[in-house]
């Protein structure tokens, strides 16, 4: 069986040796590595990022296989999901604002702020009186029912083996947020089961996601793939590369005289390190 995995960067800015790592070590695990453009934040993302992305990774020698997938192209994909969800009657209208959510929140929770539920009670006479008021909302899932439904899934992490999924921890996520009829976690699994992908090699940054992940690859029928969240590489100062660290773009080692070579060699010091 060969090994299919993806690099799907938001081009949100240039890519720094932290995305150069989890780009090197997708490409030399897999037979086939393909690259897909997470845009579906239209604030953030900009066309010419698109250009610079590959730009970068060829100048590395990282070779893509296939075509690129790019997200917002595929949006009508993303409301036909959306649609199979509603069908499930998994999802409904949340009209609350973050600090709405945050008034009702009685304790901290796993990771982000967990939904209070509040729209998941609304009577459907008040559902109604929104809507048709015209009040933005977003769509969240009923993680708990999504459960029931789903019943106990597993993952295999590369390196740690077989995990309970446990999605439960997240609460009722947003899968359709308010500006953009789609979200992170739809489109990851999607893409994913679109583009074939049979190992899901990112960073450990993106573990806790992978809860939620599953439970969504259960419902709509998607073979759940192999998963490897590799350590993120660190800065001199021991915190993660952000896209904020401009010292550590490609392009600015590059402009410092720095070649591919040295940097492969670096990546490759670095999963020495790490393993
Ligand atoms: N687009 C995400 C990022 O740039 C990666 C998502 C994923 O690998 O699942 O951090």
């Amino acid at each position: 069986m060969s090994i299919v995995s993806r690099f799907a960067p938001s081009p949100t800015g240039y890519l720094h040796l932290g995305h150069a790592y989890s780009a090197w070590l997708g490409r030399t695990q897999s037979q086939i590595w393909r690259l897909r453009f997470e845009d579906i934040d239209a604030t953030r993302c900009k066309p010419e990022y698109l250009s610079a992305i590959q730009q970068d990774l060829s100048w590395l020698g990282l070779t893509w296989d296939g075509e690129i997938r790019v997200q917002s192209e595929h949006l009508a994909e993303y409301r036909g999901v959306l649609e199979t969800l509603t069908r499930k009657e998994l999802l409904y209208p949340c009209f609350c604002t973050r600090g709405e959510i945050a008034r009702a929140q009685s304790a901290p929770h796993f990771r982000e702020t967990i939904y209070p539920g509040t729209c998941r009670n609304l009577s459907p006479a008040e559902r109604d009186r929104k809507l048709h008021a015209g009040i933005p909302f977003a769509l969240r899932m009923n993680v708990e029912r999504a459960c029931q439904m789903a019943g106990t899934r597993r993952f295999f992490e590369i390196g740690t083996g077989w995990a309970e999924a446990e999605p439960r921890r997240w609460g009722d996520v947003i899968i359709a947020r308010k500006e953009t009829p789609t979200s992170y976690h739809l489109c990851v699994v999607h893409d994913d089961w679109a583009q074939q992908i049979s190992h899901v090699i990112r960073g450990e940054d993106l573990r806790d996601a992978t809860h939620i992940h599953v439970l969504l690859q259960a419902i709509l029928g998607y073979e759940t793939p192999c998963y490897r969240h590799h350590k993120l590489i660190v800065g001199d100062d021991g915190k993660r590369l952000a896209k904020r660290d401009k010292a550590a773009t490609l392009r600015e080692l590059r402009d410092m005289g720095i070649t591919p070579d040295e940097i492969i060699r670096r990546l490759a010091a670095t999963q020495a390190a790490y393993s």
